[in-house]
């Protein structure tokens, strides 16, 4: 009897896991953090489901945060297996998880910052018996404050080991999300691997992000073999960069009987992608003639290097000027080199990415994002973050946005085809 069950992002999106029990060995399916609130999902994601012990071995579908992003907790906590998934997943990895150690352990120091400080207020507050003054509060804030973009962690934890105040710790480290890539095996895409007795998974393109994948699962008894087929994240057709999603699957791996997939807009109709060009165009034209920089918040995964593409194609095509783009994200540069190893996983063949990344300059360091910042031409940058929240992009943002000359663009958050631009005065005017 081969039985499944979903441990997450079922009823609701995000913390994608489901375990696979073939009779001998339990499989987990993708290892996902549950985003959103931070506290309900902070909650969330500390219990861990399952016993990590008790599962064999893992399958990975693709490098989303919210498919690998609880990776760390599981080999952390006894897990003993391998995690198999495609070559450029294994690659991307190397920093997403990492740069999630590092959320984790910031997002812990600052819950911790805040704790202590309003316990520090009241303290404040009831030995002078009256409200505090906005200079008093900068005095407390600068005793737990290095500079005043950087906590000062050893006073925070030594006071709240003072005041016996509960510590928040990360649901991991970078330590640990450092340690978890030691388990983690990357494969190319048709090869079956062995991941369980009897059992054996094989990876097609799923076109969603570079390197995700379907996972066909084969669970061979005497009676019969079953066929399990996880799509994970599916992605469109026709996309500038990716490949499509596979159709044709190898004639043995055709006759599936259990099929897994995820759907986050399964009733809505997408529009077809869409070319950038006309709106691009338009908002670029007016940016020039204004002098200005043309600011495009993105993703770090995917999306930035397919909006790389697209530009670099309509300056080839002469339909944009030719003015200077700048990229600024450091995880979505570690991204391109991926994409630079693994050119079967996507359409560019390498003479066009070297081409395109030539002409494209690459921000390397935070140095560098003020000298693009001070770069009197008229620009466009890409930087990273795309729903505007954090990253690099709001230093851009935050320098030059209130220049009349500056446009951003901004993509509707449900729609991935749909681009409005908002200049500096139009802007100011909402
Ligand atoms: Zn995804």
């Amino acid at each position: 009897m081969v039985e499944f069950a979903f441990l997450g992002a079922a009823g609701e999106v995000t913390g994608s896991m489901h375990v696979l029990d073939t009779g001998d060995d339990k499989i987990l399916l993708d290892c996902g953090m549950f985003q959103g609130r931070r506290k309900d999902a902070h909650d969330k994601n500390r219990r861990f489901p399952l016993a990590p012990e008790k599962i064999s071995s893992m399958v990975l579908s693709h490098a989303h945060i919210d498919h690998s992003g609880r990776i760390p907790m599981l080999t952390r906590q006894g897990f003993t297996g391998r995690i198999i998934t495609t070559r450029p997943t294994r690659d991307a990895l190397d920093y997403m998880l990492l740069d999630s150690g590092h959320i984790q352990e910031s997002d812990a120091q600052y819950l911790n910052y805040k704790s202590l400080r309003a316990f520090l207020y009241k303290a404040e507050q009831s030995r002078k018996k009256q409200t505090l003054s906005n200079r008093d509060k900068s005095k407390i804030k600068n005793l737990l404050k290095k500079t005043p973009y950087e906590l000062d962690v050893a006073s925070i934890e030594a006071l709240q080991k003072e005041h016996g105040l509960d510590v928040v710790v990360p649901l991991y480290t970078m330590e640990d999300a450092r340690q978890s890539l030691t388990y983690i095996d990357g494969y190319p895409f048709g090869t079956e691997v062995t991941i369980g007795k009897g059992t054996t998974v094989k990876f097609y393109v799923a076109g969603h992000i570079l390197g995700s994948a379907f996972s066909l699962i084969k669970v061979k008894r005497p009676e019969r073999t079953y066929r399990i087929l996880y799509t994970g994240d599916v992605g469109r057709f026709d996309k500038p960069i990716l490949r499509d999603p596979t159709l044709n699957f190898d004639e043995d791996d055709r006759d599936i009987d259990l099929l897994i997939t995820e759907s986050t807009y399964g009733d809505r109709e997408h529009a077809p992608v869409a070319d950038l060009g006309a709106s691009m165009r338009q908002v670029l034209t007016r940016t020039v003639e204004r002098g200005g920089t043309l600011i495009i918040p993105s993703f770090a995964v995917e999306r930035l290097q397919s909006l790389m593409y697209q530009l670099w194609k309509l300056y080839r095509m002469n339909r944009i000027p030719n003015i200077p783009i700048f990229v600024d994200s450091p995880m979505g540069n570690n991204v391109l080199e991926v994409f630079e190893e693994f050119p079967s996983w996507h359409k560019l063949t390498l003479e066009e990415y070297h081409n395109m990344c030539n002409h494209i300059s690459i921000v390397s360091s935070y140095a560098e994002t003020w000298e693009t910042i001070d770069d009197p031409r008229p620009k466009i940058v890409i930087a990273g973050s795309g729903m505007v929240t954090g990253g690099r992009v709001l230093t851009y943002i935050k320098q030059l946005g209130d220049l009349e000359s500056t446009s951003i663009l901004r993509r509707e958050a449900a729609s991935s085809t749909r681009s409005i631009a908002l200049s500096g005065r139009e802007r100011s005017e909402m």
